[in-house]
């Protein structure tokens, strides 16, 4: 991997005060090709951790708190500590003066429940350049595949133990149902709750607009509660269009007047096909809230 640094977090340190040198005295910095997660870490032998994903704009992370208050709600529901904000928004600062400010760039914040048997969280973040991957989806936007999700949606009130809605490391889920979706033509995949309504995709939210509407699942249904769906739907409202959070089913997704997947780094993909149905895409509307994303305040 090109342009990545890797920023290790000491968050035993952060149980005791400030220290006089400030939290960055805290993070120490490691090389990508260094070994550095030990074998025993329970990130590694079952996923058990979370983590976020931030986008980083000339040289400017975008929507720290946003993203700081999803880490500490993940981490509640899993009963991790509570990542200290003030200590994590050090090691932010410090990965993105590390990205060039000429390119678009990611930020990964990771916790994990640390070395078996230690009950010491491993913390780190990762920052990268994003390249442009996601751009061609942006301006040709892209299909996708529904797929059943096997859990109702009110699993976050019947089941809370199968963590629906937090960003957990275990996402070998949500990159099977992506493998599933390019074996079906597809280029990602939207999950689709067993009792039928739309959720969301495996890394990105869901918006649709009917008319002079804009709708994103609820998220109380068991989905993660996304911080760029926010952006959009502030700018959508100031510019005059109505927003609203409902259970949708996917037959009515298929009559939306447009729809996109959006998350930090994605920004907003126009949909074009939903399985075999096709749906028009709003060139006008998606540039519109690609510029609204890009222009966000850190
Ligand atoms: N839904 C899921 C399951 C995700 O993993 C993500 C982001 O990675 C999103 C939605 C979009 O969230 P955000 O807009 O905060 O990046």
């Amino acid at each position: 991997m090109t342009n990545v640094a890797v920023l290790l977090i000491d968050v035993a340190a952060a149980d005791a005060a400030e220290p006089a040198e400030g939290w960055s005295s805290t993070i120490r910095r490691s090389s990508p090709d260094a070994p550095t997660l030990l074998v025993t870490d329970l990130a590694a032998i079952r996923g058990d951790g979370i983590f976020e994903t931030l986008g980083v704009l000339g040289g400017h992370p975008q929507q720290v708190e946003p993203h700081l208050a999803r880490l500490a709600h993940s981490a509640a529901m899993l009963d991790l500590p509570a990542p200290n904000a003030a200590q994590w928004r050090a090691a932010i600062a410090a990965g993105a003066a590390l990205l060039p400010d000429d390119e678009q760039g990611g930020i990964k914040l990771v916790l994990t429940r640390g070395p078996e048997g230690t009950g010491v969280p491993t913390a780190w973040v990762m920052a990268s350049t994003a390249g442009n991957a996601f751009e061609s989806e942006r301006t040709n936007g892209l299909r996708v595949a529904l797929l059943d999700r096997g859990y109702d949606h009110n699993v976050a009130q019947t089941a809370p133990w199968l963590l629906a809605g937090a960003k957990t490391l275990s996402y070998a889920v949500n990159m099977a149902a992506q493998r599933e979706a390019r074996r079906r033509g597809a280029d990602d995949a939207l999950f689709v709750s067993s009792d039928g309504y739309v959720l969301e995709a495996p890394t990105s939210t869901l918006i649709a607009r009917f008319g002079d509407r804009i709708v994103t699942p609820r998220t109380d249904i068991g989905i993660l509660a996304g911080t760029s769906q926010l952006s959009v739907f502030d700018f959508a409202t100031s510019g005059g269009l109505k927003a609203e959070e409902v259970l949708l089913t996917p037959d009515e997704l298929r009559t939306a007047d447009a729809a996109w997947l959006v998350s930090s780094v994605r920004l907003a993909a126009p949909i074009i096909a939903v399985d075999d149905t096709q749906l028009p895409l709003d060139r006008e509307l998606t540039d519109a809230m690609n510029t609204a994303l890009l222009a966000r305040e850190v």
